[in-house]
């Protein structure tokens, strides 16, 4: 009961007050959002209350050329896995582990086993100086099966990270395509934390890198020597891709693989290389040849500031973690 005077200060104090603490609410929330610097991405906690991801700025799904942009929960996604879902298809992991990497391996297979492509049959290559490492093998699920590859110890990391793009040239044309319809390279210091499944296969795939996702292209570490083969000029190119994870037919990988590794060697033949090393050729190389399929950064995904929150993390990259966190050299359990 009020009445006078008094009711209409109290009333004032009240809308007052509402209005105060919608400012301060707006305000902290423009901050958190400019932290990050990605404003199309909803918060975590928007997500969880919205459901599944839906057509709309935030979740765009697909490209500016057509091609299916993928979040694992969407409705869209459901339907690519259900068309895939009566067919038999033979699908792959190509992992390189050398030297001190041999550690992720472990990891990365029992948290495939777990969540990657279930209900389908999977082999992974893994390319390894280590083999007795995998002795004994871990066990796999039905329709599984791991073969090992035996490489040379490779010195150097910067050698490596050019040599696997040549290492999986041959491999797919002489063995892989022979073997399965689908293979996809994965960095094996990654592991799966959800569910990846049907709604991954395309004809080319590539995912975006989580850093870049949702920045002006102008951000892109895209090579900018003029001398490398891996150079992108102004104007050309969509996205920023990430080389941790992309995959497709067999034909498909094995163009991408030699062109990519006949990119790197002629940089190597006039003593040039490119910033980011393999990922740099695979951005070129995609710049050309668009995927056809283009996973969300739900498929490279690693706790930082600059990472985008997405609905559902599937595969967290742990090196580049470390590299964030700035724990490096691989003695540490995680790293
Ligand atoms: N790699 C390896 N041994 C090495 C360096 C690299 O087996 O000494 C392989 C491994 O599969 C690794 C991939 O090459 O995940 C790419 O290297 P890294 O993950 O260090 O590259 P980044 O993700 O930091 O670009
Ligand atoms: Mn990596």
């Amino acid at each position: 009961m009020c009445a006078g005077v008094y009711c209409g200060n109290r009333r004032q104090l009240l809308v007052l007050s509402v209005c105060v603490l919608t400012g301060l609410i707006y305000f902290l929330r423009g901050k958190r959002l400019a932290a990050v610097s990605i404003p199309s991405v909803p918060l975590l906690s928007d997500v969880s209350r919205r459901g599944p991801p839906v057509e709309g700025e935030e979740f765009p799904m697909k490209t500016p050329w057509g091609a299916p942009l993928v979040w694992g929960d969407s409705e869209s996604s459901a339907w690519r896995r259900d068309e895939f879902a009566h067919h038999s298809i033979r699908t792959s992991l190509a992992i390189l582990a050398v030297g001190k990497y041999n550690h992720f391996l472990r990891r990365l297979l029992s948290t495939a086993e777990l969540h990657f492509l279930l209900n389908f049959y999977v082999t992974y290559y893994v390319l390894t100086d280590r083999p007795k490492e995998l002795d004994p093998l871990p066990k796999l699920g039905s329709n599984r099966e791991l073969k090992v590859i035996p490489v040379a110890e490779m010195p150097g990391w910067d050698t490596l990270g050019l040599r696997r793009m040549a290492l999986l040239a041959s491999l797919i044309g002489d063995r892989i395509h022979l073997e399965v319809d689908y293979v996809f390279c994965i960095d094996v210091d990654q592991e799966f934390t959800n569910a990846v499944g049907a709604e991954i296969l395309g004809k080319l795939t590539a995912t975006l890198h989580p850093v870049f996702y949702g920045q002006q292209r102008y951000y892109y570490p895209y090579e900018k020597d003029l001398d490398s083969m891996a150079y992108i000029a102004e104007g050309e190119g969509d996205y920023y891709y990430t080389s941790e994870f992309y995959g497709g037919l067999c034909s498909e990988m094995l163009a991408l693989t030699r062109a990519c590794s006949l990119l790197i060697l002629q940089d190597q033949e006039r003593g040039v290389k490119a910033q980011e090393l393999e990922e740099s050729y695979l951005n070129r190389y995609l710049v050309n040849r668009r995927p056809t399929c283009v996973l969300s950064p739900e498929y490279s995904w690693w706790d930082s500031p600059q990472a985008p929150e997405v609905p559902t993390q599937r595969l967290h990259s742990i090196g580049r973690q470390c590299l964030s966190t700035g724990k490096t050299g691989g003695n540490t359990d995680a790293c």
